[in-house]
């Protein structure tokens, strides 16, 4: 199988290639299996304009000042894993108590940094994120200081979600006391799978009776939410595996489960195996939608779990699943450690990567930006309409009528033929994906946000397109963005 990026890059080319409505359609043979010929992004959502360093840097110090204006969250990142998993392109450095120690002093610095900034201090941040690389490994200690410092330089919310994330190897009774204490409400555990093979396969550590054993003592803890992830797709994974692995997941006492896609990145030690023959490929796209659907087929009939977005499943009324709600739209997130990436007033930055360079830059003062993005003038709409296709059920006119314009009538050309394509269905104003556009859900959510995008362009070969001309004149489309622009100033 190609690799994720080759996969991008075809659809990509395929849009610059087409400029046309078309480009955006999708193959009518079989939704489920074929419907794209590859995904499109990660995380779907609007382009940003990369911004110099320099200029970065002084204006989000100028900006710290300014109060928040939409519903904040913050992340908090660890950089640090105790190994390596061969599928995995977040991992940093290796872990080590004297590691875990040094970050933590420079973290509480940055979280001291901005305090007393509107921007960080305003309004409340509704939910707080904890993740890595494996936040579970530091020190318990360090947790303890950490989120100590969090809710000192932080305006958490009274029912702020507070979730840590990690694996359960070495995540001691003594560490999730330390998390307990701090408010931590939520655990986000990386399980990925119970199969033994295929976890010693990826070099996960721990035995499947362990992870199990360990989640049932988590689970048994009062307003503490245990949520799992699991990942399909592995080589070796389909078939009776993958449904074990959902029948595990569905009966273990625990409050939420994400199921999402393996991607095989390019310069992960998972595609290099692979290419040179040590280990059988991953699923294909169509293996890969088979086991997505079986997951919808087993959460949606079991009568303990409901669905709460494509991918995320609800047990107990404890998962909220606000953090990953909230980033998906255009809310505020306050970034802070080596590594983590946030966004203000739509514009977004990820931190340097480098720990030494990110403790220097801290140690000095400053804000540790490596790399920012200028939005779109348009972005609060686009993002609001690709984190709503990727959720689950999506109304445009609700969408455009928050932003006083009409979405639906440009996307038209492309949700009927989604519809026909068997894609989405309709009821009233609402467009429901089916099974099929489920799992196509980050990519169709890309293609509605580019659609979008070029509809409102200057491109005229676009606007020469006769589906174009059919829906949107050019004079329509600059009266649009007209009124988007005053809207969102
Ligand atoms: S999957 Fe998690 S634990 Fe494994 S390398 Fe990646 S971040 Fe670290």
């Amino acid at each position: 199988m190609a690799s994720f990026e080759m996969g991008v890059q075809l659809l990509k080319n395929m849009l610059i290639k087409k400029k046309s409505y078309s480009a955006f359609f999708a193959d009518e043979s079989d939704a489920l299996h074929k419907a794209f010929p590859a995904k499109a992004t990660v995380h779907a959502g609007p382009f940003g304009i990369p911004m110099l360093w320099n200029s970065a840097r002084n204006f989000l110090e100028k900006k710290s000042f300014e109060p928040r204006k939409t519903e904040g969250i913050a992340y908090v990142h660890t950089p640090f894993c105790e190994s390596r998993c061969l599928f995995c392109m977040f991992y940093q450095n290796p872990y080590s108590k004297e590691a875990s120690n040094a970050y933590t002093n420079t973290l509480i610095k940055e979280f001291e940094l901005w305090n007393g900034r509107a921007a960080q201090n305003s309004a409340p941040i509704k939910a707080l994120y904890f993740g890595g690389g494996t936040p579970t490994a530091l020190e318990a200690s360090d947790i303890r200081k950490i989120l100590g410092a969090a809710r000192k330089n932080l305006p958490l919310a009274k029912d702020c979600e507070i979730t840590f994330e990690g694996r359960v190897h070495g995540f001691s009774d003594e560490k999730l006391e330390a998390c307990l204490e701090g408010g931590v409400n939520r655990l986000s555990i990386g399980v990925q799978t119970f199969n033994p093979e295929i976890r010693r396969e990826m070099q996960r550590l721990d035995s499947p009776e362990f992870i199990i054993h360990r989640l049932e003592e988590l689970g048994e803890h009062d307003n503490l939410a245990v949520v799992i992830d699991l990942l399909f797709g592995f080589p070796g994974q389909k078939g009776k595996v993958w449904t074990k692995d959902l029948r595990i997941a569905a009966e273990l006492p625990i409050d939420g489960v994400d199921c999402y896609q393996l991607n095989v990145f390019e310069k992960s030690p998972l595609n290099t195996r692979i290419k040179s023959g040590l280990c059988e490929p991953a699923a294909t796209l169509a293996e890969a939608a088979d086991m997505y659907a079986e997951s919808v087929e087993k959460f949606s009939s079991h009568p303990d779990w409901h669905r709460l977005t494509n991918t995320h499943w609800a047990k107990t009324p404890l998962e909220r699943n606000l953090y990953n709600r909230l980033a998906k739209g255009p809310s505020d997130c306050l970034p802070f450690g080596c590594g983590a990436g946030g966004k203000l007033f739509g514009y977004s930055w990820m931190q340097e990567r480098k720990l030494a360079k990110w403790s220097d830059m801290v140690d000095k003062g400053l804000k540790p930006v490596f790399v920012m993005m200028k939005p779109q003038e348009h972005w609060t709409l686009m993002r609001t309409l690709a984190s709503s296709v990727e959720s689950g059920p999506f109304n445009l006119c609700e969408i455009g009528g928050n932003f006083n314009v009409d979405i639906e009538k440009p996307l038209k050309p492309v949700m009927d033929q989604w519809i026909k394509a068997g894609l989405l269905e309709k009821s009233g104003d609402l467009y429901s994906p089916t099974v099929a556009g489920q799992f196509w859900y980050v990519t169709m959510a890309q293609l509605a946000t580019e659609a979008l995008t070029m509809i409102i362009s200057k491109d005229d070969s676009f606007k020469a397109d006769p589906i174009t001309q059919s829906v949107y004149s050019p004079n329509q489309a600059e009266a649009w963005l007209k009124t988007i622009n005053k809207r969102e100033k």
